[in-house]
């Protein structure tokens, strides 16, 4: 674990268990140095231990990436809650987790993320202030999905030469908070759905609201399209993964798209168009980010519009440098991170 805290530049790492709740839990600081780290809680299964450690390691990485990017004054956390199947008091683990981040006396911020609610949130809120994305603040997920509509016609408009998404098939794997309300605005701009999820009511939901073609979760990525939306989990993208691909660009919401750099290249080779996952997701952290910070929704959605001017720009570094934008996102991301220290 050491070596990768080393390799990925992370700060720190804290652990906690709590045996009157059952809460195991992991808190990623990868960097507080202009901010605190603000990134979301997994209440997830993982296969063991270091799955979940190595996950809120790579993930708070992605977050001060994200964080830089979009020109907010914040590191990157993240934090993963063990899912425990044999919880007895959902509220009572959450609140627990609350006195873990409160320990850390604001280094850490959390919100929601994937398996966890905004009520989730509120039980958290009973322990510390230092929580995003309650009940009375909002869950994020509409606006990530925004800012990767938004994306994705950008992407559209450096791939294909239109931001008219009238007629193109996207491809969106899960159907989740990000991906079910990108997909409602996907239809409304006149795109064609190809949906899968391991949740099949989600799917029936989206065959009938959208008129969206289901495809089972396995075939989805070779399944031939414009645009395929990964808005599930992280590292679908990998060398053996980038070759199954038939479509034109890659933009979606999951964090952690890529395995590695390579998977980038091979895209690029593949003149398959990436746009990188912190940058065409970060709807979600400026939402919370400046929601705590009391901004009202026009400054929130001002902020958003960068989303697509920001992948815009990185297509075109990409382009004349011959280089794949996750390349180019990278080394912006660590010259802010790294080097400025922003
Ligand atoms: P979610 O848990 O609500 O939904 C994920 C959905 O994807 C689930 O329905 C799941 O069944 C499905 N799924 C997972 N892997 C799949 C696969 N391989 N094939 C088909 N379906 C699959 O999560 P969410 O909040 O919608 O987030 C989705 C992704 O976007 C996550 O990677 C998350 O980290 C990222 N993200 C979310 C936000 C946000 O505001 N919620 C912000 C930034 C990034």
């Amino acid at each position: 674990m050491f070596a990768l805290m080393q390799s990925t530049r992370t700060q720190s790492l804290h652990l906690t268990v709590d045996a009157a709740t059952g809460l195991k839990a992991v808190i990623a600081i990868h960097s507080d140095r202009v901010g605190p780290a603000l990134g979301g809680c997994r209440y997830l299964a993982y296969p063991d231990d270091e799955s979940a450690m190595i996950d809120a390691i790579r993930l708070a990485q992605g977050m001060s990436y994200k964080a830089a990017l979009a020109g907010l004054p914040l590191g990157g956390g993240k934090a993963v809650i063990i899912r425990n199947p044999h919880v007895e008091n959902r509220a009572a683990l959450f609140e627990a987790f609350g006195r873990f981040i409160e320990s850390l006396e604001g280094r850490y911020i959390t919100a929601i993320d994937s398996g966890t609610s905004t009520v989730d949130m509120d039980c958290i809120a009973l322990s510390t202030q230092h929580v995003t994305s309650t009940t009375a603040a909002g869950d994020p997920s509409p606006h990530t999905a925004m800012g990767v509509f938004a994306g994705i016609r950008a992407t559209s408009m450096a791939r294909l030469g239109s931001d008219n998404l009238e007629g193109l098939r996207v491809a969106v794997q899960g159907l989740g908070n990000v991906g079910y309300a990108l997909a409602e605005q996907l239809h409304a701009a006149g795109a064609e759905l190809l949906v899968s999820d391991y949740d099949s009511g989600r799917v029936q939901l989206a065959m009938e609201q959208f008129g969206a073609h289901p495809v089972a979760s396995e075939a989805l990525i070779s399944t031939p399209c414009d645009i395929f939306a990964p808005c599930g989990l992280g590292s679908i993208l990998n060398c053996q993964s980038v070759n199954q691909l038939r479509c034109a660009a890659v933009a979606g919401s999951a964090n952690n798209q890529l395995t590695n750099l390579q998977a980038a290249d091979q895209l690029e080779a593949r003149g398959i168009l990436y746009a990188p996952d912190y940058i065409i997701n970060s709807g979600g952290l400026i939402y919370v980010a400046l929601k705590h910070r009391g901004e009202d929704l026009g400054t929130i959605t001002a902020h958003l519009a960068r989303i697509p001017l920001r992948l815009t720009e990185v297509f075109a570094h990409a382009q004349a440098e011959k280089r794949s934008p996750a390349r180019v996102a990278e080394s912006l991301a660590e010259r802010l991170v790294y080097q400025k220290g922003v």
